[in-house]
């Protein structure tokens, strides 16, 4: 009779271990834990939260993993053993392991895999930290010899080293007293001179500039309104999820504030989530301001400052953080409160394994560590605006401006009509044109977004029909003239542009659709004299530049800033008091359920740049679709409205936040493969959906070539899950990836809660 492996019960090999299994996890996809045994003279270093080397997978080959769990269970069978311990300290604490172990569930991939992305490599590797010889002289009266018998140079660096009254780093006694290693090496044999090793940071992280300590602001009546529960919630403690939804320049900050104030003074430390592209210093120095010892941290950080940050704050020094996306999961130990700002932006999504959501992520830390949250929005994702109407998050409303200062009017321009006869065609039609010249005749600002980067974003033959798309990719290229190239934006592909057309070899390709690029050409033909700066990935692709140009801005050098929705974020200039939106509708026509969201806070963000100074300020859309929802109630700064139109739309459709999503993309460069793989996944999953309490909840669309049907040279085969319940969809899909075997050259993502549709 075979006997099923799992009930194989072999005895462990106890010769030299412990009695004690550490559980171990690799950074391998949806992988489970694997028991190993601890010998005996790792007993006293082994950890959770260490990292560890041990035999894995077929031949045993050295390998680098977590330990997650240490038990004195018998395992089943018979157990490998680790061979070495690798750090000295937990790498993390235990909330951020049941915060990790939580993500690796939600978001099906490996608990080691999670742990891998989230340790900044500066951690696991140490960069940034050194070896250090630390010297400690012995009191005199334990001296086993009189100072007389040592040199002149012995006793002269005894005495240096006793004068600095503690213990101190060999190599700055040896520049000090001007000795070398062996006259102190002959003081330790003597036994004047004690030495031990120890792991030093090789510089100090770049700690904030202490800015001007800031008082509070006199809150008005609606901030003291939406600031009560807050401060009780963090004076209480325990879990409370907040949805501030507060319009552009409403103060949402000075909450913000306030709030992280009051955590202190309870002694605790507080987290604050912020874009990207919002951390300038503009922002560090409100933070650093009113909350003294901040941390930042970006995504510009080497790996050794970003390790240096992370040890700092594991070891309490730090009582702020303020970051981007990762900095979720910043290693603070004594939690008061999260605050995430602009929580709706894409940007907290990462679109690469583990594909989390920080704020969703933020939300399920706050629960684990039981303290409040609060997100923070002038126009909140439907996922969370949805939330708060459900009594999930409590809602809370900054209806306007401070001061009573007045949202811009905004004028949407039907760009079907939009021609000065005579004249060529222009991105930038009449009246956009007059209005621009009246804000600046009276020494205002203007800001002009277009989301599109590049010269011409279309290049194609009139003669033939033959677009120029990437090689690699279903897209086109687009034509960069400063770089004089064709670059594709997806891959990366860049390659020489045709006077010629590739195909049918006429003279006679053209280059159309309008890029920043162009436009910045276009303006400054149109407005001779002025100062403009275009700023979008390409020009702001150096350190440094964003803030350059802001400031220069800020200080009136520039008439004219244009750019990509760089410029739609945060920024807070008086003196703009013309913003235009050159073409409303280059986001609106994707095949993505949320385009018509993007738009609406795209439109309602870039507003918020204007009016916020005595001058007013007005903002102007040019659309070809000006009867779109989206457009009409940006311009109305309709929040509520364009939520309501659109959380119908969604429930018809069967969408977030009506239902949780998942895809999944299949690909491989062999065309075929891809599409069989996609057949049989799905197929799996419309097997494992027949079960009788899983009918009538799950909901497979697809397979089906993906919009961007070929990326980065390969094809591309999804499909989407959507059910009601996540825990219906999980639990499928937990049952079929666990199994699922794609063949060779064919690989399978699955995103969970997907932003990315194409
Ligand atoms: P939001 O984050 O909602 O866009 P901010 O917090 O940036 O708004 O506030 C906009 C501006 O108003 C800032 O310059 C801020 O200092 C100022 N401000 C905030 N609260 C008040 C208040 N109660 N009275 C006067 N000015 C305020
Ligand atoms: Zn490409």
């Amino acid at each position: 009779m075979k006997i099923p492996p799992d009930e194989d019960i072999v005895p462990v090999k106890l010769t030299p271990t412990s009695g004690m299994f550490a559980d171990i996890v690799f950074d391998r996809p949806l992988d489970h834990a694997y028991s190993y045994a601890v010998p005996a003279d790792l007993v006293d270093r082994i950890g959770v939260g260490k990292r560890i080397e041990a035999p894995f997978g077929r031949g045993d080959k050295a390998t680098v993993g977590y330990c997650v769990n240490i038990h004195e269970v018998l395992p089943p069978r018979e157990v490998k053993i680790i061979t070495r311990v690798l750090d000295d300290e937990a790498l993390l604490t235990d909330s951020l392991l049941r915060l990790t172990r939580w993500m690796a569930d939600y978001y099906l991939c490996g608990w080691g895999q999670v742990l891998q992305a989230v340790l900044p490599a500066g951690v696991r590797d140490q960069a940034g930290t050194r070896e250090a010889i630390i010297l400690e002289a012995i009191p005199e009266a334990e001296l086993p010899e009189p100072m007389s018998t040592l040199t002149a140079k012995q006793s002269l660096a005894l005495e240096k080293l006793r004068k600095n009254g503690g213990p101190m780093e060999q190599r700055r006694l040896g520049r000090d007293a001007h000795v070398g290693p062996g006259i102190i090496r002959l003081l330790i044999d003597k036994g004047m001179v004690r030495k031990h090793t120890e792991r030093v940071e090789r510089i100090e992280p770049s700690a904030v500039a202490e800015a001007v300590r800031a008082k509070p602001i006199q809150m008005n009546a609606d901030q003291e309104r939406v600031w009560t529960p807050i401060r009780e919630a963090v004076q209480t403690g325990g879990y409370h999820a907040f949805l501030l939804h507060g319009v552009t320049g409403s103060g949402k900050t000075e909450v913000y504030l306030r709030a992280i104030e009051e955590v202190l003074r309870q002694g605790k430390e507080a987290l604050v989530l912020v874009p990207e592209i919002s951390l300038t210093p503009q922002t560090i120095e409100r933070f650093s301001g009113r909350c003294g010892n901040v941390a930042v941290m970006h995504s510009h950080l080497t790996d050794s400052e970003r390790g240096a940050h992370w040890r700092r704050i594991a070891a309490g020094k730090v009582h702020v953080v303020v970051g981007a996306r990762s900095a979720v999961f910043a290693p603070l130990r004594n939690l008061g409160m999260i605050v995430i700002d602009e929580e709706h932006e894409n940007t907290f999504k990462q679109e690469s394994t583990p594909r989390y959501h920080a704020r969703d992520v933020a939300v399920m830390r706050a629960k684990l560590e039981n303290i409040p949250i609060l997100l923070g929005s002038a126009t909140p994702s439907l996922e969370s605006w949805s939330n708060a109407q459900r009594g999930q998050y409590t809602l809370l409303q900054l209806p306007s401006r401070v001061e009573n200062r007045p949202l811009p009017p905004v004028s949407i321009i039907d760009m079907r009509y939009e021609r000065r006869s005579g004249r060529k065609f222009s991105a930038i039609g009449p009246t956009l044109e007059d209005a621009m010249n009246v804000a600046l005749k009276a020494g205002g600002q203007v800001m002009l977004l277009l989301n599109r980067r590049g010269f011409s974003t279309h290049v194609h033959c009139p003669a033939c029909g033959h677009v120029v798309n990437c090689p690699n990719c279903d897209l086109t290229l687009t034509f960069h003239r400063q770089r004089n190239s064709l670059m594709c934006h997806y891959c990366a592909h860049e390659q020489p542009p045709f006077r010629d057309c590739p195909a049918c070899k006429q003279p006679a390709i053209l280059y159309q659709g309008i890029g920043t690029e162009k436009l910045e050409t276009e303006i400054a033909a149109m407005f001779p004299g002025k100062v403009i700066e275009r700023m979008d990935s390409d020009t702001m692709s150096t350190p440094g530049a964003h803030q350059r140009v802001l400031d220069a801005f800020r200080e009136g050098a520039i008439q004219i800033l244009l750019g990509t929705q760089m410029i739609a974020k945060g920024l807070d200039f008086p003196n703009v008091t013309l913003v235009g939106v050159v073409n409303a509708d280059v986001g609106l026509h994707m095949p993505d359920f949320r385009a018509a969201e993007r738009t609406f806070q795209l439109l309602a963000q870039v507003s918020g740049r204007t009016g916020r100074g005595e001058k007013g300020g007005r903002v102007m859309i040019q659309t070809y679709t000006p009867e779109h929802p989206s457009i009409l109630l940006a311009a109305k700064h309709n929040f509520l409205k364009f939520a309501e139109v659109e959380l119908t739309h969604r429930k018809a459709y069967q969408y977030p936040p009506y239902q949780r999503l998942a895809r999944l993309i299949v690909r491989s460069e062999v065309e075929d493969a891809a599409k069989s793989f996609a057949e049989t996944l799905a197929g799996a999953f419309r097997e494992a959906m027949k079960k009788p309490e899983r009918q009538n909840s799950l909901r497979l669309l697809g397979p089906a070539t993906a919009p961007v049907y070929r990326l980065n040279t390969y094809y591309r085969y999804h499909f989407q899950l959507q059910s009601p319940s996540p825990a219906v969809l999980h639990a499928v899909l937990r049952e079929v990836l666990m199994v699922a075997k794609p063949p060779s050259k064919v690989e399978y993502q699955v995103d969970v809660d997907p932003f990315n549709m194409l």
